[in-house]
């Protein structure tokens, strides 16, 4: 079989959403963000997972992925959404039991005339300029929205993997000044917002990247595996090059193996000539291009032909590979291709 697995530890990501929920007080409770099919591990099964550790609201972008985790999770537990409510949303937000978290005096309109009546959060900006009402929008309106009843006022912070950043204290205050007193849930921290304290963590907090064993959660288990099958061997003669633009070159007599995946799966061509894959614990450069399906990899030194390379596992997180192809873990996780086949262990039944 020529694709590649991707094995994920369901057990892992609930261990990690128990650490980080006990990261904060008895009166916070802990969500779940499972935008982007869970950061590329399959919303449906790691929501069911995380709902058997204790989870009770979960967060997606946009309305059309909370089907899979409604599906999953079945009535009950709340799914919000990050995007609120688009034009079109509304029978979507209805059928599945959506919570849109509202951005817009816009979409307050749209949603309390559509589904008046129908759960709802508000997401304000506190300063990072892409989604929420303003402190002046929200000063208009936040009576009016306050009767209604919202389950959760929310805002989210630009800086706060880097804790020194100033942002953070002035984002607080911001939140703070727009809330205090509103009788309503509140919720402001995503992993990162957890790590820098109590006075960061109000009523739920929406870990995202440190469930799935990325950083800033430096204490997270790694959650996943990649490993790729190895299609074929060769010889590789001293001053013969290895794949597009032949940019890698043999100095001595050499041993390739070609391993089915390639950018079309998510792997950077960042990457070319610029990691390593580990045949169990032993690293083996990846040489030349990273092309659409393949990669090849220098395999001289192992003493025999491995089935599969792993290029995600215990000696290279998707981290270490970001750091190597000039991006962030986030972006490796979600590029995670659609054509690797998902493997979960860990009792999530
Ligand atoms: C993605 C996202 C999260 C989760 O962030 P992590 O850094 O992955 O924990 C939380 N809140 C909002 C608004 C988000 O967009």
């Amino acid at each position: 079989m020529a694709s590649a697995h991707l094995s994920i530890d369901l057990d892992a990501i609930a261990a990690n959403w128990r650490t980080l929920s006990r990261m904060t007080g008895p009166d916070t409770q802990t969500g779940a963000v499972v935008k982007a099919d869970a950061y590329g591990l399959g919303s449906g099964r790691v929501s069911h997972a995380l709902a058997k550790a204790g989870a009770r609201r979960f967060f997606v972008a946009a309305a059309e992925e909370g089907a899979a985790i409604r599906k999953a999770l079945g009535t009950g537990p709340q799914i919000n959404v990050f995007s609120g409510h688009m034009e079109g949303d509304a029978a979507l937000i209805r059928d599945l039991d959506l919570t849109p978290m509202l951005n817009s005096v816009d979409q307050i309109m749209r949603h309390v005339e559509s589904l008046p009546g129908h759960s709802f959060g508000i997401q304000l900006d506190t300063g990072m300029n892409r989604l929420g009402l303003e402190m002046a929008e929200w000063q208009a309106v936040a009576s009016m929205v306050l009767e209604l009843g919202p389950e959760l006022v929310m805002s989210h912070l630009a800086c706060s993997d880097t804790p020194d950043d100033p942002m953070n204290e002035a984002q607080l205050a911001e939140f703070r000044a727009m809330t205090d007193g509103c009788g309503v849930p509140r919720s402001l921290s995503a992993t990162g917002g957890i790590l820098l304290g109590e006075r960061y963590h109000f009523d739920l907090t929406r870990p995202g990247i440190g469930l799935y064993g990325g950083r800033p959660y430096d204490a997270g288990q790694p959650a996943v595996r990649l490993s790729l099958p190895v299609i074929q061997t060769r010889e590789v003669a001293a001053g013969e090059v290895v794949g597009y633009s032949g940019t890698w070159r043999a100095e001595a007599p050499a041993f390739v193996a070609t391993v089915a995946a390639g950018y079309a799966d998510g792997l950077m061509r960042t990457l070319s000539n610029n990691t390593r894959l580990w045949a169990g614990s032993t690293p083996c450069p990846l040489i030349g291009r990273v092309s659409m399906d393949l990669v090849t990899v220098d395999i001289s030194h192992l003493k025999e032909v491995p089935t599969a390379l792993d290029i995600l596992g215990p000696h290279q997180t998707a981290d270490d590979l970001a750091d190597a192809a000039g991006t962030i873990g986030y972006e490796v996780m979600t590029s995670l291709g659609a054509r690797y086949q998902r493997r979960y262990s860990g009792d999530d039944l």
